[in-house]
């Protein structure tokens, strides 16, 4: 089995098959054309590629999800439109009216939103487990728990999970595990060795990695591969060849990109724990970390996402902070090349557990700038914290 840089070079692609091509070209279709009636009406296998409909994929489509595939470790990986999407045909997969569902209470706020306002009213039970439980989780499992859905870490509040203990208390039930591996990548974890069932990505942050698609993939096992397509083609989710094509782009340098990301995240991520304004650092990369020998332990990396704690302020002077700094926009999304700032907003989207930390934080995504950059910005704002703090004291 090659290693994760080379697979990241080499699969998904075939020259021989595409007239030397080192990539694979883009195809765009809607019809296919048969050479005989026949042909045409001999019956369609869901896995059968090519397709008889451009709605099921084109050639760009299978190459991407062959690769991501691979660097996942699983049977067979599908694309969809979103991340979002991804989430959505997984839980629909295996989850029946009158089944429960185990949801980590760190889960992506939109995830979340479509279990309570679709999910609940077809029929099934959503509980909400604290991302902490581990091998806690059997004593939730019911004989109608119908999936446990994991997001670990957290991707605003960078809870590490369990995983192994998760599954296995959950497969000596026969029940599926799911999880938003975004933050990890596939890079960064091997999901089918942990035990997960379903390794959904948003494609759209560090597998895209230039801020300029929207994807999602998820790679399940021999099990589960050919209900979860079936059901990505009765949801008639179809996916732009574009996008598949420079989403495969995007993964042939996600390894650079995320070693030298984790590298420059980890030197601001430092520097910001030696800085008084700051309480805390949510990044597991940190030994500081609560989740920091779960991490090593399961991950080979981390991604250049993480939340800072802040010492206690006013609205006012957070905003001040963020709107000042030069380097890092403001907004949703991340995994691009370029760095990133949001005010963490979690206890909205709490039902097992609280999120109170003892002042505001900020979620940064660390680009590929140079760091000293990105430090000097921070530092900057942050200095300008302190003397307006100052300031208000002895005014
Ligand atoms: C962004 C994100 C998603 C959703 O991906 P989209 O492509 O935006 O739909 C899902 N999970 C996590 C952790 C994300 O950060």
């Amino acid at each position: 089995m090659p290693k994760p840089d080379t697979l990241l070079a080499h699969a998904g692609r075939d020259p021989e098959k595409y007239a030397g091509m080192v990539n694979t070209p883009v195809f765009r279709t809607s019809t296919v054309i048969y050479p005989t009636i026949e042909a045409y009406d001999a019956p369609h296998d869901v896995s059968l590629k090519p397709v008889s409909y451009g709605r099921q994929g084109t050639p760009t489509t299978f190459a991407f999800e062959e690769a991501v595939a691979r660097l996942e470790g699983g049977c067979q990986a599908v694309a969809t439109p979103n991340g979002l999407s991804a989430i959505l045909v997984s839980l629909l997969t295996v989850l029946r009216p009158g089944q429960h569902l185990l949801m980590s209470d760190s889960a992506y706020a939109p995830a979340r939103s479509f279990c309570n306002r679709r999910l609940a009213p077809f029929g099934i039970d959503i509980e909400y487990y604290d991302p902490l439980i581990g091998a806690g989780i059997a004593g939730l499992l019911r004989d109608n728990t119908g999936a446990v859905f994991c997001e670990s870490p957290g991707s605003l509040t960078f809870e590490v999970q369990d995983i192994p203990a998760i599954a296995a208390a959950a497969h000596a039930r026969g029940i599926p595990v799911l999880a938003d591996n975004t933050w990890a990548t596939p890079y960064f974890q091997s999901p089918f060795e942990l035990g997960i069932d379903f390794s959904i990505q948003a494609g759209t942050k560090y597998i895209g990695g230039h801020s300029d698609l929207m994807i999602g993939t998820v790679t399940t096992t021999e099990r589960y591969w050919k209900p979860l397509r079936e059901t990505v083609r009765d949801f008639a989710y179809s996916v732009s060849p574009d996008d598949c094509y420079l989403a495969l782009r995007g993964l042939r340098t996600l390894g650079v990109r995320l070693r030298q990301q984790m590298q420059s995240a980890l030197r601001v991520a430092q520097w910001l724990e030696g800085r008084p304004e700051v309480s805390r650092v949510l990044y597991p990369a940190l030994p500081s970390h609560p989740g920091h020998e779960l991490w090593r332990r399961d991950f080979r990396g981390a991604a250049a996402l993480f939340s800072v704690v802040l010492k206690p302020m006013s609205d006012a002077a957070l905003a001040g902070f963020v709107n000042g700094l030069r380097y890092f926009g403001i907004g949703s999304s991340w995994g691009g090349f370029e760095s990133l700032i949001t005010v963490v907003h979690a206890e909205p989207y709490r039902t097992a557990t609280r999120w109170q930390p003892e002042g505001p934080a900020v979620r940064l995504h660390i680009g590929l700038e140079d760091p000293d950059d990105l430090i000097a910005d921070l530092q900057r704002g942050l200095d300008g914290l302190s003397a307006a703090a100052g300031a208000a004291r002895h005014g």
